[in-house]
């Protein structure tokens, strides 16, 4: 069994649901609250331990109760958060806004959960581990971590999220070997009218896999594409859904958890893989906050109920 270590933003998520996001000067009513740990590497690392595998997080919280709250949470979720450090300040807050359609709205303070620079990162924080999987951060410490990985023959995914083009990730896409980025961030990185397609900008030692929201996910190794069309479901929020879908991708394969499903041996089986991370996001989704993802049981049960 892999064990897997996230690296990236640990954050303290305030989901308020509303009948409607207010206009300028305008006001709506919160009619549910939602109080939980976020941030993507602190929610792959909540959902890997989730399904039963061993998990750490690399990342930062302030010295307030938020960053007590939310490191607490994750240690009693099975995480490993020896390498979470508390600095001095405001541990990140994100208000996030979601009104009856699912439309959202994200407020955040700056906080600290870009503390650990280069200079901080240690192979002793990738010791024992298997994968390291990297989420947005500082671009810097993204390089560093990548070397100490590399140093210790472990593989890396990188899922830049939504700032990627406002950081300079360039260099770090084609150094690790999985590649994750939702449709917009694939059209930015690889624009069709100039430079490869993703078919071709994809190889076996660097997969692409591009989350297509209601519509699924799909695996570019260079040789070959795979696509599976996700699972129809009632959204309600979908905060997270990336970040368990990741963790259902790094689970089927790194990970070796087929959740219930024989292995098929040495070579990533990415069409369970892609079943399994879109059952994953699709849970996600009909529930409130970015902290939903399944059990191992629940996507089990809910991955016999509709693959053979
Ligand atoms: P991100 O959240 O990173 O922007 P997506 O919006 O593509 O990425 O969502 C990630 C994954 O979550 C999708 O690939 C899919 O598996 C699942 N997902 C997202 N939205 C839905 C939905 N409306 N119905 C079913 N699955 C969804």
């Amino acid at each position: 069994m892999g064990r897997i270590i996230a690296a990236g933003h640990l954050n303290w998520d305030v989901t308020l649901r509303v009948t409607a996001l207010p206009d300028p000067d305008g006001e709506a009513q919160i009619t549910e609250q939602h109080r939980a740990g976020g941030g993507s590497a602190a929610n792959v690392a909540s959902a890997l331990a989730g399904f039963g595998l061993a998990a750490g997080l690399i990342g930062s919280v302030g010295t307030d109760q938020h960053g007590r709250m939310a490191t607490r949470e994750l240690r009693t979720q099975g995480v490993d958060t020896d390498s979470v450090v508390t600095v001095e300040g405001e541990t990140t807050v994100k208000y996030i806004v979601v009104d009856e359609a699912g439309e959202v709205m994200v407020l955040a303070n700056d906080g600290v959960n870009e503390a650990i620079g280069p200079e901080a990162v240690e192979p002793a924080m990738v010791e024992g581990a298997d994968h390291v999987h990297l989420t947005g951060q500082r671009p810097d410490t993204a390089a560093a971590l990548i070397e100490v990985a590399n140093a210790a023959g472990l593989t890396v995914s990188f899922d830049p999220g939504r700032r990627i083009e406002q950081r300079a990730f360039e260099p770090l896409l084609d150094q690790v070997d999985v590649l994750l980025l939702n449709e917009r961030e694939a059209t930015a990185v690889f624009p069709a009218a100039s430079g490869p397609p993703i078919e071709r900008a994809a190889s076996p030692d660097r997969v692409i896999v591009v989350k297509r929201g209601a519509d699924g996910a799909s695996v570019y190794t260079g040789d070959e594409t795979h696509h599976h069309p996700g699972f129809a479901v009632e959204a309600v929020d979908t905060t997270g859904a990336g970040d368990a879908f990741a963790a259902g991708f790094l689970a089927a394969t790194v990970g070796g958890e087929s959740f219930g499903r024989p292995g098929s041996g040495a070579e990533p089986d990415y069409e369970r893989a892609l079943a399994v991370a879109n059952g994953s996001g699709a849970l996600t989704v009909q529930a409130a906050g970015a902290r939903s993802a399944p059990s191992r049981v629940a996507l089990a049960a809910f991955l016999a109920e509709r693959t053979v």
